[in-house]
């Protein structure tokens, strides 16, 4: 019997899916329930220490840029520390408030990256979720589909959410910049600062245990601080009251998937801040 476009495009998904995992050196599926220790995590990355115990990298040179190259400046430079979070929204009401900041958010022209956009890409997922990705801004895919992480970098989250247990509509995914920069560009400095306090407000209103921040920009705009990501990953810090790790694009990982073992390494970080299991080893 022939196979159908939805059996191909399964197969696909699913062969995608075990790359991710045997890139990531997992060779024994994850299951929420199993008993196994957590991979030893400390052990890989060193003692996880509190924040102030890290000497600052603040105005070093040499800032990671979004796809994770140390050696590539990039002009991302946050104006103000985020302000803490101020209220907790009941879950029932988190819908409601997350339409009311799109609906604030209208059909925006506040920085220059309106006029390239095709769709205002304001996110996905659950708005009472655990964790939320926040990414650096849309791509091509993301513009047409005004969705968030749609297209080969999207397949990768993907991947990466549902080997740490979840599935894509448990998770909250976000980006800094809300329009798609020109040529997939790193958002200026008045772009990113302009569009943020509504990633802000988001964060409030969904009020996540966890923030995993994909890139050197995603980490930026969220810390207040401009630093490189090879000193921000590994450990966890602190956003508006919320835990907030930091790993790589999922851009950068397709391009250099060696990283893809640090990566599996962070979001490790953020399944023990969550009480999630790791996979257990075979
Ligand atoms: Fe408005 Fe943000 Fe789009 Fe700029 S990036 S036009 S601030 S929605």
């Amino acid at each position: 019997m022939a196979s159908s476009p939805l059996d191909s495009e399964l197969r696909d998904a699913i062969a995608a899916r075990i790359r991710f995992y045997r890139d990531i050196g997992v060779t024994d599926f994850y299951r929420r329930a199993v008993e196994a220790e957590p991979a030893p995590i400390e052990a890989t990355l060193g003692a996880l220490g509190p924040e102030a115990q890290v000497p600052s990298r603040m105005g070093a040179p040499g800032l990671a840029s979004e796809t994770g190259d140390s050696q590539q400046e990039i002009s991302t430079i946050p104006t103000r520390k985020p302000a803490p979070a101020l209220n907790i929204i009941p879950a029932q009401d988190r819908a409601a408030a997350l339409q009311a900041i799109r609906d604030d958010i209208g059909n925006c022209t506040r920085c220059a990256l309106h006029k390239g956009r095709n769709k205002i890409v304001f996110a996905d997922g659950s708005p009472t979720a655990r964790l939320m990705f926040v990414g650096e801004g849309p791509g091509a895919d993301e513009d047409a589909q005004g969705l968030p992480f749609v297209g080969r970098a999207g397949q990768l989250l993907n991947n990466m959410i549902t080997a740490m247990g979840l599935k894509r509509e448990e998770v909250y995914i976000a980006n800094i910049v809300k329009c798609r920069p020109p040529g997939n560009r790193t958002p200026e400095p008045d772009e990113a600062n302009t569009c943020s306090p509504f990633l802000m407000r988001q964060i409030d209103v969904v009020g996540p245990e966890v923030i995993v921040a994909l890139g050197a920009t995603a980490a930026t705009y969220l810390l207040g601080a401009r630093q490189p990501l090879a000193g921000l990953r590994g450990r966890v810090h602190n956003v508006r009251g919320t835990k907030l790790i930091v790993t790589y694009h999922p851009a950068y990982l397709l391009r250099d998937p060696r990283q893809k073992k640090e990566a599996w390494a962070d979001l490790q970080i953020a399944m023990r801040e969550l009480g999630l299991k790791a996979p257990a080893k075979s």
